[in-house]
């Protein structure tokens, strides 16, 4: 197994991270490090490479250059076995849902526990019922296809699907984007409700300002391929670096 000791406390460790894509250099320098628990927030402009970085936390996507480490382990030279063991220890929500449409409700959230476990179908069913109801969804959407949903009800379910396999890790891509405020408010308070529960460590990537100041324990900043500063909203709305003021300056989103 690739490991040596992680820095104290830290599930996720980002050093030295370059992500290029052909000549577009999108990470060319990037440094972080997420601690146990916290709610730990990426912000930074369209196309500034929020979901890459994500996506390379998930083994979904490879630095160019640079160590990714997550849980204590080092996802350059990862085996197969690893690789699958560290999936079943989180859960992730892509920016765009990422529902199976030909599947219902609680099809989609039995499908990691499908994957990654032995357990009975009516089991299954169980879990996915305990799941829905965690996220505030009737016990008839289980029932439902994607396609029958608001936007608001669909990032929910997605969120469930995260929520199967009981992470540790949870990965948030623009949870609240595209939503009306008051379905976007529902979400931060479902955020706000996952806070410690099981020692989960959340990540996400988010414009909400409102998200960010009523949950994120700490924030980066990212732009020009690195990261600017990483700060308490409160910190951060301190700062002076123009690369880090319009986010905090500009209109509510
Ligand atoms: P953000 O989430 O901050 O908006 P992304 O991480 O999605 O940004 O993308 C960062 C940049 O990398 C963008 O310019 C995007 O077009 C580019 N990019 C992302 N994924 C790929 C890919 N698989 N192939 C080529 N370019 C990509
Ligand atoms: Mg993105």
């Amino acid at each position: 197994m690739p490991t040596t000791p992680a820095e104290d406390g830290l599930v996720i460790e980002m050093r030295n991270v370059a992500t290029r894509f052909g000549t577009h250099a999108v990470h060319t320098d990037v440094n972080l490090g997420i601690r146990k628990a916290e709610i730990f927030a990426l912000i930074g402009g369209s196309g500034s490479g929020k979901s890459t970085l994500l996506r390379e936390m998930v083994l979904l996507q490879r630095p160019s250059a640079g160590t990714v480490r997550v849980l204590g382990m080092d996802l350059r030279n990862i085996g197969d076995g690893d690789a699958l063991a560290l999936c079943r220890r989180w859960g992730v929500m892509f920016q765009h849902g990422g529902l199976f449409g030909a599947l219902t409700v609680a099809e989609n959230i039995g499908l990691p526990l499908r994957e990654h476990t032995q357990l009975p179908p009516a089991l299954i069913a169980e879990i996915a019922a305990t799941k829905l109801a965690m996220v505030g969804l009737a016990p008839e959407v289980a029932a439902q296809y994607p396609a029958e949903l608001s936007g608001g009800m669909l990032k929910r379910a997605a969120l469930a699907r995260a929520l199967a396999l009981d992470p540790e890790l949870l990965f948030l891509d623009e949870p609240t984007a595209g939503l009306d405020p008051v379905s976007a408010a529902g979400v931060d308070a479902l955020v706000l409700q996952l806070r410690g529960l099981f020692g989960l460590t959340i990540v996400m990537v988010t414009h909400d300002l409102d998200l960010l100041w009523q949950v994120a324990d700490r924030v980066a900043v990212l732009a020009q391929g690195t990261v600017q500063a990483i700060g308490s909203m409160a910190e951060l709305s301190q700062l002076d670096n123009p690369l880090i003021r319009p986010f905090f300056d500009g209109p509510r989103s």
